[in-house]
């Protein structure tokens, strides 16, 4: 195998005495897609967390494309803020509360990025919008402010403000938990598209049957630890392990 995008290595977090993270590593290869599942409060979204440096690991490594942190504890020095935003930058990251800035339009909010981090120029920033706005499918709601958008609307904007910073990977934390049923198939329709254009992706989902369609490779978390990972096939048609049986029986 070629050299992967992103390799996690014996990644470890607290939060005070409990230990979310216990020695997670894992492989994602360029321009392939994982699905991350598991029971509540097994540490997914604090992996994601980790990967984008949201949160900071006490132990293990993180590499994404060249760069590589490794961490130790509280001597743990995070790099200089033009390093961290560079890296910061590779991963975009979709929340399952869209988290639009409120005040600007659709299309202010996809250009923000662009022009106070990128430092791209307002033409430029906004070429590039219209034609994400146009591939989630909203160029024609680009003036409209958040509050006038549905949901589903709502997380397509904020799908297309995480690819105009031209990240390496997405991460989408629970994209559709927050989504009227209905609203759930336009947003998960985006991301096949995504995963079709060769995009490589991190996605915590408990849609179990969307994460057998769109994955290469399932990782099944419980406790902090890696239970179960392989193909789809695999995982979610034949699991080993009786917790990811019993975890997925729960979809049946
Ligand atoms: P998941 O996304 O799989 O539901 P999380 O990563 O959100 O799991 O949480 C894993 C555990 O870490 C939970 O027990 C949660 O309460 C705890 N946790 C997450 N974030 C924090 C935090 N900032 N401070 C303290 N505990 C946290
Ligand atoms: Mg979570």
């Amino acid at each position: 195998m070629s050299k992967p995008l992103i390799e996690i290595k014996g990644l470890k977090k607290s939060f005070g005495s409990h230990t979310v993270l216990k020695d997670i590593s894992l492989q994602v290869a360029r321009g392939t897609v994982v699905a991350l599942i598991g029971p509540s409060g097994s540490g997914k979204s604090t992996l994601l967390r980790c990967i984008n440096l949201l949160t900071v690991p006490e132990g293990g490594e993180i590499t994404v494309g060249e760069h590589t942190m490794a961490f130790s504890g509280k001597h743990t020095r995070l790099p200089g803020d033009r390093v961290l935003s560079g890296f910061r930058a590779k991963t975009g990251m979709v929340f399952q509360h869209f988290n639009l800035f409120p005040h600007m339009t659709a299309l202010q909010n996809v250009m923000e990025g662009p022009v106070t981090v990128l430092r791209k120029s307002k033409a430029e920033a906004e070429a590039t919008a219209r034609a994400l706005l146009t591939k989630v499918g909203l160029i024609e709601r680009a003036d409209m402010y958040p509050d006038k958008l549905s949901g589903g609307q709502k997380q397509r904007v904020a799908i297309a403000r995480a690819l105009a910073m031209q990240p390496s990977v997405m991460l989408f934390d629970e994209a559709t938990s927050a989504l009227d049923p209905e609203l759930v198939a336009e947003v998960l329709g985006v991301i096949k598209s995504l995963a079709r254009e060769g995009m490589t992706m991190i996605l915590v989902t408990h849609e179990i049957a969307f994460a057998r369609e769109v994955a290469d490779q399932i990782i099944f978390m419980r406790d902090g630890v890696v239970a179960e990972s392989g193909p789809p096939e695999e995982v979610i048609d034949n699991p080993r392990n009786d917790a990811t049986r019993a975890f997925l029986g729960r979809f049946a």
